[in-house]
């Protein structure tokens, strides 16, 4: 393995370039396409030199749970990509977000985090992190004066999304990092529905970055990872020991998979946004859709929001259909193009009915309280041709124009 240091610091390459040439390591075959080391060990050229690399004073992997070639490329491609110091990738992102929200804190903790969550987040802010005497407090993440309300000098650890599964709110990243600095707390965001193109948290002022990597970076619904970004000092303080410790190592051949998607990244997103767009105009004029979300419309509720800390409005539409879950129902087994799955920000344009599919652990009060309706869809926007998309979403609305229906 030799270091073929490019001649210039990637720190000064433009995005698009970080992307394709960030974090390469060239073994000595001189590789174009980036190697991919599937191996769990390595072998040392004597014991002195195995003694060396564990004690850390040689550089150098020791073991694929710490670290793998092919994962340290992902990893500092993720780096450059975001602006973060260092990354560690992880196997899915839940195990990111795990990792970010249990491993700097103790019992006795207290945690702040908006109520509209993903579900596994939710689950461990609310069930997980409590049963270990972590205590947690879930705000309206839209509400400034909540977040304040909520403090404790307990409080280490502020958490939100956005935008929010599936409801696509906005919350203003730098006035709620601004919260928690006052405090002496850190904000962790969870970008994934944003995606690492359209929006920075480290710059907005949040510690902490959580991704799944399963969605926009993966983007051909192929491999689950995830990756946790921060300074050196948060990294190696409070991630790298507990990832290294507990074992939810990204896989190889998933980081190889994932740091080939990155080269494409903005091209994909870019495209995807410029699609969602167009339907939801579309959706926003049709007379059976009764609400249409999409941060990138002047009618999005936090539009003066997205404007200061988005790049676009993002890959992914929430509409709802007067006619209810029947309605719901009947207009996506309609969809031919669209196909019915929980996955978004895929090459394939995807719908789910968050009520009886990703939420339909939360009561029906708490799914009214997040905004989730019993004719509410979530699409995740691909990369058909947008005319395409467009006559699936027309031809499945004329089969609910054609067949009224009452609500349940
Ligand atoms: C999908 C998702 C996760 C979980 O990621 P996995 O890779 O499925 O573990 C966490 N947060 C958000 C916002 C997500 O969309």
């Amino acid at each position: 393995m030799q270091d073929n240091k490019p001649p210039r610091d990637p720190q000064d390459w433009r995005p698009a370039t970080r992307l394709v040439h960030g974090g390469t390591m060239r073994s000595q075959f001189g590789e174009t396409s980036e190697a991919l080391f599937l191996t769990q060990g390595y072998v040392y050229p004597s014991m002195e030199a195995a003694e060396a690399r564990f004690k850390g004073d040689e550089p150098g992997f020791v073991y694929s749970r710490y670290n793998n070639p092919t994962n340290a490329m992902f990893e500092e491609r993720m780096a450059l990509l975001e602006g973060a110091e260092t990354a560690r990738g992880t196997a899915s992102g839940m195990a990111a977000v795990t990792a970010a929200l249990l491993a700097p804190l103790k019992a006795g903790d207290h945690v702040v985090a908006s109520r509209a969550l993903f579900g596994s987040c939710l689950y461990i802010v609310q069930e997980l992190l409590p049963r270990y005497g972590i205590a947690t407090t879930l705000v309206d993440g839209k509400d400034l004066n909540a977040w304040k309300a909520a403090l404790q000098p307990q409080t280490q650890t502020l958490f939100l999304e956005s935008p929010t599964n599936p409801g696509l709110e906005v919350y203003d990243i730098a006035a709620i990092a601004g919260i928690a600095h006052d405090y002496g707390a850190r904000l962790v965001v969870d970008n994934a529905f944003a995606s690492p193109i359209l929006q920075k948290p480290l710059q907005l002022g949040a510690d902490c970055v959580v991704y799944s990597a399963t969605k926009h970076i993966d983007g051909q619904g192929r491999c689950l990872g995830g990756v946790v970004l921060s300074t050196r000092e948060f990294i190696e303080t409070h991630i790298q020991t507990y990832l290294r410790q507990t074992g939810p190592a990204l896989s190889p051949f998933n980081a190889w998979v994932m740091l080939k998607s990155l080269e494409t990244l903005p091209l994909r997103v870019n495209q995807q946004m410029a699609n969602a767009g167009r339907i939801a105009d579309f959706l926003a004029n049709h007379p059976l859709v009764s609400r249409c979300t999409y941060p990138g419309r002047a009618d999005h509720p936090q539009a003066e929001i997205v404007r200061r800390q988005m790049a676009g409005g993002g890959t992914l539409v929430a509409f709802d259909l007067a006619g209810g879950k029947p309605a719901a129902f009947a207009f996506a087994n309609a969809l031919s193009i669209i196909k019915i799955s929980n996955n978004l920000g895929d090459a394939k344009s995807l719908i789910t009915h968050p009520a009886t599919t990703t939420h339909q652990r939360l009561t029906p009060e708490a799914r009214a309280e997040m905004g989730i309706g019993d004719g509410m869809l979530r699409l995740s926007v691909g990369l058909e041709d947008a005319e395409d998309l467009l006559a699936d979403l027309g031809a499945a609305l004329a089969v609910l124009e054609s067949k009224p229906m009452a609500a349940e």
